[in-house]
């Protein structure tokens, strides 16, 4: 449904996207996760039509959209992170306009009354836009894209300033979407991809370092967890109990402290859940623990560690 191949984005020296091709299949739902600058939003910008490429080719639907941006955007739907809603019209009113902004030929009061239901804007469809709070406007860009039912929606950082209880709405109705249309959800944010896409694609300057299942993504963060310890103790002696411990890889003193607490990071082999015996050990000295919890599952870690496999991938041939 949507290709990309050997996409280059060039802006003087500096590349922001370098060689990127990839491919999504009818009716997957998709996240594109990296950090700020990675290049996910020129990216979406390309797909989307907005942004000519340097090289390479972008489909949707077997669609140039480079050569005909104007067929190939009937079947994209867009949310950029910035929804273009005009506050002085009624969520309705700018429904209608949308509607014939991309001369959609569907029934007109059904197919509008349908999205209202979808994303739970019936009630306030006679509003100012501008009256509306930041969830609902966030609510009225997806309903946006959503006009003339587009075979692709693609989200640009879609939960950006909205409140914890609007995140999950809003991650809801995606993944609900994703019923009935491929969705590409572009953000910076490792826990939406988990709770929203099944295939997950990681860019990291301009590059895929990573395209794998959401759950095998998961695993390659578990696989060698890290914790941070606080305990009040002896420095040696407690680096070699921990290291003692059944499971334990390495112990490493960070040399900071939380009030007389050392803070340590406790690495484990595999996936092993090591929590436990570190609270027994600390308890069996008198050594109070105040902290314990894990570490390193940040984007930029998780970087770290995805680069280094596909590193090791490529010198010896080892794989997890
Ligand atoms: P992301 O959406 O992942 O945060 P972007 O696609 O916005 O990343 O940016 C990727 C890289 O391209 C960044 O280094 C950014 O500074 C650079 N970039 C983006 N747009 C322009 C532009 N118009 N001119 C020069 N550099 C740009």
């Amino acid at each position: 449904m949507v290709k990309v191949e050997n996409l280059v984005k060039r802006y003087g020296s500096n590349y922001a996207l370098n060689d990127v091709s990839f491919e999504i299949g009818e009716g997957e739902v998709v996240g594109l996760l990296g950090p700020n600058g990675a290049g996910k939003s020129t990216a979406m910008n390309i797909l989307t039509g907005y942004l000519s490429s340097t090289s390479g080719a972008a489909y949707v639907n077997g669609i140039n959209i480079l050569d005909d941006p104007i067929e190939a955007k009937k079947y994209i739907g867009f949310l950029p992170e910035q929804p273009p809603v005009y506050p002085d019209m009624t969520v309705l009113e700018y429904l209608n306009f949308v509607y014939e902004l991309k001369s959609v030929k569907l029934d007109r009061e059904g197919h509008l009354g349908e999205i209202l239901s979808v994303v739970k804007l019936t009630d306030v469809k006679d509003r100012l836009i501008r009256n509306l709070s930041k969830g609902y406007r966030q609510r009225v860009g997806i309903a946006q894209a959503l006009v003339g039912d587009p075979k692709v929606i693609i989200f640009d950082e879609p939960t950006v300033g909205l409140d914890p209880k609007q995140i999950l709405e809003v991650r809801n109705l995606i993944r609900n979407l994703g019923q009935r249309h491929t969705v590409i959800l572009s953000t910076h944010i490792l826990a939406e991809v988990q709770a929203v896409c099944e295939r997950v694609i990681i860019i990291n300057k301009g590059k895929i370092i990573a395209d794998e299942r959401t759950e095998d993504l998961t695993k390659t963060i578990e696989d060698g967890y890290h914790y941070e310890v606080r305990v009040s103790g002896p420095t040696g002696q407690v680096i070699s109990a921990l290291k003692k411990i059944s499971g334990v890889k390495s112990v490493e003193p960070t040399g900071t402290k939380d009030g007389d607490a050392g803070i340590y990071v406790v690495e484990t082999m595999g996936s092993t859940d090591v929590r436990r015996a570190i609270f027994n050990v600390c308890a069996q000295n008198n050594w109070p623990m105040i902290g314990l919890a894990p570490t390193g599952t940040d984007l930029e870690s998780i970087f770290i560690r995805l680069v280094d496999r596909s590193d090791r991938k490529i010198l010896g041939g080892r794989t997890r």
